[in-house]
């Protein structure tokens, strides 16, 4: 009573950042955040007491001057304030304009993991039914995307198997690779290091030793682009030693046969020769793994962001099904998602364009029909373009150098399971829209930034201003937003209602715990009152209306309800069948996601050579990622004091022998140069990464890494290959 005298409001609300979800109490008073406090353990599944830097201060953005405030309209390269009336009407002409002139599939809409489930399925809503375009996408593309071909194809749903506490905290054995989890998951990486002390083997194979590695009884430095192979060669050793699960693969596996023919050249000799894993780290590791009775695999962006990263997802999925790993406690397969609402807002509420909510196909004319009937128009029933493909499918935009829309560093063709029934691979790949046979000539683009977030960015930007008409919704004029025609100021996650999905697929609430700023509205808001003007009439009262169609239309959400997450505060793990199924704390124990019930091996094939190989041009191999007080491209904590206090500006860490031989001194600006382009930024010498290789974070627009990555997908998910080009690095001198 004295909070509400003083007019405090305290949300239990689920954090805005990573996708590991943890819950707290936000206390907020007006339009301003003031603090965060562990709240009763019963609604904190993820993280107890717990919550990392982030969690806990990075809350300077929410009632930051800088928050946009009204609606915004382009006139004469400048930005003008303008009403919701005439923003909206101004977005409704032009959209209808484009439309009529070049037809519905020349809108795209992009989506955001920083938006609730209900925000999200309103988007890809508004992208099917108001505009009928199927071109839908979100950042999901550009982090796991190939995560979830593989774990689709392998398993059947594109999601962690298991639970962070009960499983993830209380394994044997940890494999963990291209994962800086205690910066990018800390909460998670906090629970690992527990256990690990309290026993549990921690194997980590990563090209930078990172502090994860601080407690691990191995790590192997691995050279970049090579993880088919260490992967590989691990399954050849397990086989080779008879330490599979002989039952497990007997009963509930299939093609265990082509698997074995597969790995068998993958020596550890030749595995030391490609990957610089000396052999008895591959065997000792792979020993490790295999006679562990319950272990864990956990993977991120290193393992996902390359120009094979679906090759390599299936290769880590093999590994845990060799060894009998999956569908049990304490066990399991454990992507670590990046964002809050990746996996729900990202993936389960279907902004993607081969599939609708719940990851049902877009092809598929009973899904078609379901939704025909609640929306009164039918989806388009064609695999529309992936983010990455979008800003190569507008006219007049040239190709970048060394731009090579979906190669394969391995080349031949890749792994298929012909047999995939309910779990699928994922279509998109070989069918449908190409950026070829596209033009895009509007973007409606909720809270994402390409202008930052996509690789050689200076094409991304090109790609921008060249569209004819672009709306952004966002809380910040970013990088993105100053190309728009009109800008709407929208609602950050403390001041919304709604629901987030975290990484081990559990749906829990978001709360407001503050007003927004101005005439800001929440995403869900904005979309219903444009669909109202494009002739829809979305009455939903509020987001528990949105979950009352999402249950309806998403079997893995049919027993979803507010009155469930309001009552019981520790979420609700998808698939949740009905109204009495309680969710599926882990998935597989029965059966896999297939109408046969057994998981597949697919085989993954690598070349001998690491991809792409260094020139004498360009020697070092850059890789990307984040640290632990920044967020992505930063919009929201390169406004917070503890963050920039921290880590104010961007940097390259280089090892000090190469250091040395280049004549750069820790702390000094150098330039460094990819075919795309070069930034500059302060030198950290340290050794977490090998004499070859170089990092730079993500976050900042000054010395923006992604001035240097290029354009090179991964064929099968169209994910970027972030992690590895190739650069040079020269000092600038002392002035
Ligand atoms: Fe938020 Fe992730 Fe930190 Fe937890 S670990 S407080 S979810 S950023």
């Amino acid at each position: 009573s004295g909070a509400r005298k003083r007019n405090i409001r305290v949300a239990d609300t689920t954090c805005t950042y990573c996708g590991v979800g943890c819950r707290f109490e936000l206390y907020g008073r007006g339009e301003e955040v003031l603090g965060v406090r562990p709240a009763d353990p019963d609604q904190t599944p993820a993280n107890d007491f717990s919550t990392c830097v982030k969690g806990k201060f990075g809350y300077d953005y929410v009632d930051s001057d800088e928050r946009l405030t009204t609606p915004l309209i382009e006139e004469d390269g400048e930005f003008r304030e303008a009403s919701w009336d005439e923003a909206l009407d101004r977005i409704v002409d032009r959209l209808t304009d484009i439309r009529d002139e070049y037809g519905a599939d020349s809108l795209a809409v992009t989506s955001s993991s920083k938006a609730t489930n209900e925000e999200n399925f309103l988007a890809q809503k508004f992208a099917r039914q108001v505009l009928e375009t199927p071109h839908v996408d979100n950042c999901t593309r550009l982090c796991h995307s190939s995560t979830v071909a593989a774990l689709k194809q392998t398993v059947g749903y594109g999601a962690m198997t298991n639970r962070i506490n009960e499983d993830i905290g209380e394994t044997d054995c940890y494999l963990i690779t291209g994962s800086n989890t205690t910066e990018s998951h800390p909460v998670l990486a906090t629970r690992i290091v527990q256990n690990v002390r309290d026993g549990a083997d921690l194997v980590v194979f990563d090209p930078r030793k990172m502090t994860i590695a601080d407690h691990a009884d191995q790590y192997s430095r691995t050279k970049p682009g090579t993880d088919t192979v260490w992967l590989n060669g691990m399954m050849h050793h397990i086989i080779e030693e008879g330490l599979y699960d002989e039952g497990f693969v007997d009963e509930r596996t299939k093609h265990f046969d082509d698997l074995k023919d597969t790995v068998e050249p993958y020596t550890p000799e030749r595995v030391e020769e490609v990957t610089d894993v000396p052999v008895a780290e591959l065997t000792n590791a792979a020993e490790t793994i295999a006679t562990a009775d319950t272990c864990v695999y956990g993977w991120a962006m290193g393992l996902t962001q390359h120009a094979h990263g679906t090759r390599n997802a299936l290769a880590i999925a093999n590994l845990a099904l060799l060894c009998g790993h999956v569908g049990k406690p304490k066990s399991g397969l454990s992507p670590f998602r990046g964002q809050n609402n990746v996996q729900g807002g990202g993936g389960d509420m279907g902004p993607i364009p081969n599939n609708l909510p719940g990851y049902q196909d877009v092809t598929d004319d009973d899904v078609l029909d379901k939704f025909e009937d609640s929306w009164g128009v039918r989806p388009p029933d064609e695999v529309g373009l992936r983010v990455t493909e979008m800003f190569s499918a507008i006219p007049g935009v040239e190709e970048t150098v060394e731009g090579e829309q979906g190669t394969d560093a391995y080349g031949g063709d890749y792994p298929e399971d012909g047999e995939a029934e309910r779990g699928t691979d994922d279509p998109a790949a070989d069918e449908g829209y190409s950026p070829e046979n596209t033009d895009l000539h509007g973007m409606y683009i909720v809270g994402e930034n390409p202008a930052q977030s996509e690789p050689d960015i200076q094409h991304a930007e090109e790609a921008l201003a060249a569209l004819d008409f672009l709306v952004v919704q966002e809380l910040f004029m970013t990088e993105t937003a100053k190309h728009a025609d009109v800008v709407l100021p929208a609602a950050s996650m403390a001041e919304k209602y709604g629901t987030v999905t975290n990484t081990e697929r559990r749906i829990q609430l978001v709360r407001p715990a503050v007003e927004s700023p101005g005439e800001a509205q929440t995403d869900a808001a904005i979309l219903q009152a444009l669909a109202g003007r494009l002739g829809f009439d979305w009455d939903y009262e509020s987001p528990a209306a949105v979950m009352d169609e999402i249950n309806d239309l998403t079997p893995i959400y049919g027993g979803v309800t507010y009155d469930r997450l309001e009552e019981k505060e520790d979420g609700l793990q998808w698939p949740c069948w009905d109204e009495d199924h309680p969710g599926t704390p882990y998935l597989y124990e029965d059966a896999f996601n297939f109408d046969d019930g057994l998981a597949r091996f697919v085989p993954s094939e690598a070349a001998d050579e690491m991809h792409p190989v260094p020139t004498e041009e360009y020697p070092f191999t850059l890789t990307t990622g984040r640290v632990l007080y920044h967020w992505h491209t930063g919009s929201m904590t390169r406004r917070g004091n503890a963050s920039m206090k921290q880590v104010p500006e961007s940097f390259v860490t280089i090892h000090p022998e190469a250091a040395d031989r280049l004549g750069i001194a820790d702390d000094e600006y150098v330039r460094v140069e990819s075919r795309q382009g070069d930034i500059v930024v302060r030198a950290n010498v340290e050794e977490t990464s090998g004499p070859d290789v170089l990092f730079v974070p993500m976050h900042f627009i000054h010395g923006a890494v992604n001035r240097l990555t290029k354009e090179e997908f991964d064929p099968r998910s169209k994910i970027p290959a972030y992690k590895v080009t190739n650069v040079r690095v020269e000092p600038l001198g002392t002035e």
